[in-house]
């Protein structure tokens, strides 16, 4: 059984995936070609975003994000603890702040109620951790839609809002996902999402996008992933990156969107036989009524993980633990001096996640084993 399964998806369309590899290796433009205005032209299509630019990751996403917007030092980014650390580690690399806000324990993304505590105490000068510098400016706020699920966007931009502070989206594993029947790319000022191979939309290699209303934006973004340049190639105006999605890998990821509505679906599905089998037995994820996830992960919340883990890899039932140390806990972070019990949901969260096999071509007799596997395990106490 594999946790992801990529060889199922590249057998169903592998003429696809061939026909686009030999488009391009005989035009040869393999720096900008054809396929990746074609690409960002999709992705706006199918996420509703006015503009679309393309990049080399979606850790480059964040980051040309916080450029273009001018994000540096005296700025404050507040962001999710429970995440991959390319969400705070592009903070500090523009040479901002990252202040962490607590996670909510059902939807395990940034709770809206917390940030307005700690803007609050930001505006009253009272620093969010002991090593926060003081006098930060609030330049941005930056949920991350965890394991596929949209943060709670409506709730976090009217607290954005009062403060006077733009939303960015992570939401590198997000892509698809819903709020209102509006898919992720339409509910922040930005929204960075990634392709890396094992995202819900993955290519072969790294890649990413950014999807932004905002035409002078996404201007500055084109810019910015070309050395910053201006009129033409040898005219700079702004200090930017190398950071294009390759020709090939849009080829790539244009065979892959058009099956990938169809592998939500499958996904869901999935997700559904989880939760329906497994929500007497441990903590479920919980997706509010007025959204959709993209499920790039299935993450059940569960008591003695580690142990758990071990029985299910006896079974041959692979399992990951994303994410074991909260970023605020990270070794690299440790000046910022948010001590254990700071940020007590996601240190708690972080200790319990168990994220179960989950991709689109998962078989039923494989989704019976996990659930056979979790519940097995689960009684005789995972030694
Ligand atoms: C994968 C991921 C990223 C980074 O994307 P890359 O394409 O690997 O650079 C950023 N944030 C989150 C939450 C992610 O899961």
């Amino acid at each position: 059984m594999h946790f992801v399964d990529l060889h199922a998806q590249q057998q169903r369309i592998a003429e696809e995936l061939r026909r686009r590899i030999d488009v391009v290796l005989a035009h040869g433009q393999y720096i900008m070609g054809p396929e990746v205005a074609e690409f960002e032209a999709e992705l706006t299509r199918f996420s509703g975003a006015g503009h679309c630019v393309s990049c080399a990751s979606g850790t480059d996403a964040l980051h040309l994000i916080l450029l273009a917007l001018e994000i540096g030092p005296g700025d404050a980014v507040l962001t999710s603890p429970f995440t991959f650390m390319a969400t705070a580690e592009v903070i500090g690399l523009v040479g901002a702040t990252p202040v962490f806000i607590d996670v909510e324990p059902d939807t395990y993304n940034l709770d809206a109620r917390a940030l307005a505590e700690v803007l609050g105490d930001m505006a009253a000068g009272r620093p969010p951790s002991p090593g926060t510098p003081a006098g930060l400016r609030p330049a941005a706020i930056l949920p991350v839609d965890l394991y596929g699920l949209p943060a709670n966007y409506p709730r976090i931009q009217a607290v954005a809002d009062e403060y006077g502070v733009p939303v960015i989206a992570d939401a590198a594993q997000s892509f698809g996902a819903e709020i209102d029947g509006r898919r992720v790319g339409t509910h922040a000022l930005a929204t960075a999402t990634s392709f890396f191979p094992a995202k819900p939309l993955g290519c072969y290699g790294d890649g990413g996008a950014i999807l932004t209303d905002d035409g002078a934006l996404a201007e500055v973004l084109r810019s910015l992933r070309v050395h910053g340049r201006g009129d033409h190639k040898y005219h700079t105006v702004r200090l930017g990156m190398n950071s294009r999605l390759d020709t090939l890998q849009a080829g790539i990821l244009l065979a892959k969107l058009e099956i990938f509505a169809d592998e939500l679906e499958a996904r869901q599905k999935v997700a559904d036989t989880y939760t329906r089998a497994l929500s007497g037995l441990v903590q479920v994820p919980a997706v509010p009524a007025s959204m959709r996830s993209a499920w790039a992960q299935y993450a059940a919340m569960v008591p003695n993980r580690d142990g758990l883990r071990r029985e299910m890899s006896a079974r041959g039932i692979p399992t990951m633990d994303y994410y074991p140390i909260p970023l605020h806990r990270q070794p690299v972070l440790e000046d910022l001096g948010y001590a254990e019990g700071s940020l007590a949901v996601a240190e708690d969260l972080s200790q319990r996640a168990l994220c179960l096999p989950m991709h689109p071509y998962l078989s039923e007799a494989d989704q019976t084993r996990v659930i056979e596997g979790m519940t097995t395990a689960i009684a005789e106490g995972a030694r």
